[in-house]
């Protein structure tokens, strides 16, 4: 039995038929949201028998759209750890201080589920060549994918997209583009080109199925913290997909009665050479403005014009968030930081979330009892590292070398 009852749009309500491949309202051109028979489901699941299943993001599979005998394409992806922070939270005088760490995706990123199921749809659906806009990571995941699928794979980035996420696409055979400009100027060429190929376009939610892959982190991190909401969640926004995913997640499950809390308090956190959606929130705009000239080394949030800015903003007002932008050497403290007090090697963008953190600490914002989640939406690993001294060298005589080396450790 399959479980999605149709697609429709998040502003004008109109339907659409999911068995046809879809991508934006026919209507009015905004974003496409799924909708689950959640009878059928409150039905068919008990929370045990979710609790027998195998970990990863395909447990919950009669909240996502796959239908009656679907296969997804996977790696594995979800199911990642929800860590306690209690040495750094000891060190801020925050005693429930939670990391949800998406680096330990396939692909080094929470990047993986939402690709993982649109890829999985678009396969079903008959697409026969798939091409992404991306800032590196949606692209490295999409090539991925596409390759465990059988389908040829096109990738457009700035040219100034992080190595690592380029040779991850290149080696799963994907054809790579690079543009001068940023994600919006690779969103445009995609736009422009994919229909007239015949190919998919899996821009940032202009196809309703990615969604649903990142809304699994939010189904876990409910199950994690036994059916609950934590107080805050603080998340690093570039086209908003996690952050609107997590809600969508918190209200199914609401409405199926699986969680009695409200949702959490949604931080959307950006960096300041970036910040379309910090800027409609102060300016109490319902919608967001392009930001001209965006520069960040968190490649995440060089979003400037989110497709979905209007619903990243709503998601703030109805959970009572707010919305914050950091600085690159905010950025770079609170990545030494954590990887320091935690051991957790994060990426840039997760990496701002931490220094929003602490910014709402010092300010008083956060109680200290409450139970607050970072999302760290990726690993360090995939991005260049931050400036660092070299290591030691320890080439040279024999008989001073232990000296040399408490010298080094100042024993
Ligand atoms: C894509 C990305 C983001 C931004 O995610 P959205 O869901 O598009 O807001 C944040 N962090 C990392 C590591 C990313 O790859
Ligand atoms: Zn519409």
């Amino acid at each position: 039995m399959a479980f999605l009852s149709h697609v429709e749009c998040s502003v004008c309500g109109h339907r659409h038929d999911p068995k046809q491949i879809l991508t934006i309202c026919e209507k009015c051109g905004q974003m496409l949201v799924a909708r689950y028979h959640l009878d059928r489901v409150a039905a068919a699941v008990t929370k045990d028998d979710l609790r027998r299943r195998p970990p990863g993001m395909h447990r919950f599979r009669e909240l996502t759209p796959l239908d009656d005998g679907e296969e997804p394409v996977t790696l594995g992806e979800g199911g990642t750890p929800l860590l306690s922070l209690a040495r750094l939270g000891s060190h801020l005088g925050l005693g429930r201080l939670l990391a949800k760490d998406e680096g330990q995706n396939p692909t080094g990123t929470f990047k993986a589920r939402g690709l993982g199921m649109a890829v999985t749809k678009a396969r079903t659906l008959g697409a026969k060549g798939l091409m992404i806009p991306s800032a590196g990571n949606a692209g490295g995941a999409a090539a991925v994918y596409g390759a465990r699928a059988g389908l040829p794979v096109a990738v457009v980035v700035p040219r100034d997209t992080p190595e690592a996420a380029v040779a991850e696409a290149m080696l799963a055979g994907a054809r790579v583009f690079t543009i001068e400009g940023t994600i919006a100027t690779a969103g445009k060429v995609v736009a422009r080109v994919a229909p007239a190929l015949g190919w998919f376009d899996l821009s940032t939610l202009k196809e309703p199925y990615r969604l649903e892959g990142k809304k699994t982190m939010g189904l876990e991190l409910a199950e994690q913290l036994e059916w609950s909401a934590p107080d805050v969640l603080i998340y690093p926004t570039g086209g908003g997909t996690g952050l609107i995913g997590i809600w969508k997640a918190y209200r199914e499950l609401s409405e199926l009665g699986w969680v009695k809390d409200r949702p959490p308090r949604f931080v959307a956190v950006q960096a300041e050479g970036c910040a379309p959606v910090v800027k409609a929130w102060a300016e109490k705009s319902p919608v967001t403005a392009p930001w001209e000239k965006p520069t960040t080394n968190a490649p995440g949030l060089r979003v400037p014009s989110p497709f979905a800015g209007r619903q990243i903003l709503q998601v703030l007002r109805e959970t009572d968030g707010d919305a914050l932008a950091v600085s690159e050497a905010e950025i770079v403290e609170a990545q030494k930081l954590l990887a320091r007090t935690e051991g957790i090697w994060t990426a840039p963008e997760a990496a701002a979330a931490l220094a929003a953190l602490l910014r709402l600490k010092d300010e008083g914002e956060l109680e200290p009892g409450g139970r607050i989640v970072l999302l760290l939406t990726g690993a360090g690993i995939k991005n260049p590292p931050p400036p660092l001294p070299p290591p030691r060298d320890l080439t040279g005589p024999e008989e001073s070398l232990l000296k040399r080396v408490q010298a080094a450790l100042a024993l």
